[in-house]
């Protein structure tokens, strides 16, 4: 694995592991194949999922690095190893929507499908006991998730990633229906953490709507890693 060494696990999630370096401001990110759902009450293995979804990764990292979004993307290693800053996570799943699909449809009883007229933020409190609770504003601030103005920089962001991803899928034929981001603080400045891919975003084909992310295994719709597969392929990964 190239210069860096991989020392203790600092953290393990169902889809990534984090090792420390030689290093105290890096960290090894290590995707998995693991898969999960339904705050994993369904598990399975999509075959090469991790080798994707770094590569994915990386070039989401890199487009939104040149568009000025701070990200902790360092460079990727290996086929499963990514080089990543350090965070102290900050425990808020923001979600960004520009389609109405998922929990969104599900709670509101509106059909998956209809677009929005402008992006929806959205936050969770990161919390597999709780399942991800829906939370606001005022919950992570007065909670003390988060200050004002962290609160103000991760929406900020999260609508500049939309921005930039969306019309990079669209050229590619994808539509952004929807992504979960997450941040955290790196000297005390708050950057983009974690993964973007097929696990955490919505894709849809743009002429057929054909699903093209996890909802192929959460939903068992067939065909999972040829999913994976033709996103990582599109966007040039
Ligand atoms: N998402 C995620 N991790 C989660 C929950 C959601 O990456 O723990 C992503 C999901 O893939 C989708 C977006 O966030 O792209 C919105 O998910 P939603 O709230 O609709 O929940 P879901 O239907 O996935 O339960």
């Amino acid at each position: 694995m190239s210069d860096v060494e991989a020392r203790e696990l600092v953290y393990e999630g169902k889809a990534k592991k984090l090792f420390a370096t030689g290093d105290p401001d890096l960290l090894l990110q290590y995707f998995k194949d693991d898969a999960t759902a339904f705050n994993a009450k369904k598990r399975g293995t999509i075959i090469e999922k991790g080798v994707r979804n770094n590569a994915i990764s990386e070039v989401f990292f890199r487009l939104l690095e040149r568009e000025g979004v701070p990200t902790h993307f360092v460079r990727r290693l290996d086929d499963r190893h990514m080089l990543v800053k350090r965070l102290e996570i900050v425990p808020v799943e923001m979600v960004v929507r520009n389609v109405i699909a998922g929990s969104l449809a599900k709670r509101l009883g509106i059909e998956e499908g209809k677009a929005l007229p402008e992006p929806i933020v959205e936050f969770y409190y990161k919390s597999d006991a709780l399942d991800d609770p829906m939370i606001n504003e005022w919950h992570v601030r007065v909670l003390g998730m988060a200050t004002q103005a962290e609160i103000d920089r991760m929406v900020e962001l999260t609508l500049k990633v939309n921005a930039v991803l969306r019309p990079f899928v669209a050229e590619r034929g994808i539509v952004l229906v929807d992504m979960k981001l997450e941040f955290g603080r790196h000297h005390g400045t708050i950057i983009l953490g974690d993964e973007i891919c097929p696990d955490t975003c919505r894709f849809w084909d743009s002429s057929s709507g054909e699903k093209l992310d996890k909802d192929r295994f959460r939903r068992d719709l067939g065909r999972v890693e040829e999913a994976y597969e033709e996103i990582a392929r599109r966007v040039g990964a």
